[in-house]
């Protein structure tokens, strides 16, 4: 939308997280906007401090009638706090990155993990009883391993470099399902896996720009045991944990359509609509073209 077609009936969402600069979210929502012809715009909310600050923003933005909200770090956990529901998967996970508007205040929803899920789906990559490898143990490595379960996985390693936070994140994950679904291990003990052909998730922030010569791990017998890899880094479009899956003969993907669907789902549940594979390709290739000008 240009800013000379808002007029008094034009919706605002937004994201709220510090910072929000560089972000490809506006990108995203104001492209969807203008393809479904919603009266709508995105922008980015600048919104640092503590949880006291996080409680004014969406206090603030409901009084504002603001159709819906994105979270981003450092936010995505203290703003559960904020409302009046939080969505089963996300109450799993313990992180919300949509806030949906509804009576009263709003509800959250992790479309993280989600739009993680879809996108690997668009990308042929099924995890209903697969044998899944997620590497870290922070916030964004809980999340996939939570999600794994959730869509099915049979078995899930979660590999640290920090052996005791895979432990402890483990546990939890473990006990929230009831069951002992998640098998913590130290990154550097992956000989001692059992199989081979997994589906491994690199959810640490090895090789996320400027470290591109970074990887979790970097040898080879690694690498022998994953048929697919995908990384949840997409800058650089390709990193070097992609490189050393492709160099083992497996197939690899970045984290560039979990950031597409994460904002698709988003969009999907403040409007109410369904978006086409074919619009949502076409937003992935405009996202590619601008992360090519700035690599
Ligand atoms: P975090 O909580 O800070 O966790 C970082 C993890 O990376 C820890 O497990 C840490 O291991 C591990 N790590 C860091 N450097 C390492 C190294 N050199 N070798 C081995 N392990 C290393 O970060 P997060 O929020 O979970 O985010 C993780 C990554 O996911 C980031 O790159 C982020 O950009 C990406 N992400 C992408 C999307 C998307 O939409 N595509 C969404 C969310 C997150 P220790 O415990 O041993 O320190």
């Amino acid at each position: 939308m240009k800013t000379t077609e808002i007029d008094g009936t034009t919706r605002v969402c937004g994201l709220i997280g510090s910072p929000v600069e560089h972000t490809l979210s506006p990108l995203i929502h104001n492209m969807l906007a203008r393809r479904l012809s919603h009266n709508l715009v995105y922008v980015p909310f600048l919104t640092r401090g503590g949880p006291e600050e996080v409680r004014r923003a969406v206090e603030g933005a409901y009084a504002l009638n603001i159709l819906g909200l994105n979270v981003t770090v450092p936010h995505k956990q203290t703003v559960t706090a904020c409302l009046t529901r939080t969505d089963a998967l996300a109450e799993k996970i313990g992180a919300v990155n949509t806030l949906v508007r509804a009576e009263g205040g709003y509800q959250g929803y992790n479309t993280d993990m989600s739009g993680l899920y879809r996108a690997m789906e668009s990308d042929g990559i099924r995890l209903r009883d697969r044998e899944v490898l997620v590497l870290g143990a922070g916030g964004a490595a809980r999340a996939v391993a939570f999600m794994c379960v959730y869509y099915g996985a049979a078995k899930v390693w979660m590999l640290n470099r920090t052996l005791k936070k895979a432990e402890l994140a483990a546990e939890e994950i473990n006990a929230s399902f009831g069951r002992r679904c998640i098998e913590p291990m130290a990154l550097s003990d992956y000989r001692s896996l059992p199989g081979e052909g997994y589906l491994a998730v690199q959810a640490t922030s090895a090789g996320l720009y400027p470290d591109v010569l970074g990887a979790p791990v970097t040898e080879p017998d690694f690498y022998r045991l994953v048929d697919t890899g995908v990384d949840l880094i997409y800058r650089p479009f390709e990193t070097r944990f992609m490189r050393l899956v492709r160099q083992a003969g497996g197939r690899a993907v970045n984290g560039l359509k979990m950031l597409l669907y994460q904002g698709i789902d988003a969009y999907e549940l403040w409007n109410g609509v369904k978006v086409l594979e074919d619009t949502a390709q076409e937003i992935y290739l405009r996202m590619k073209e601008e992360l090519e000008k700035n690599e």
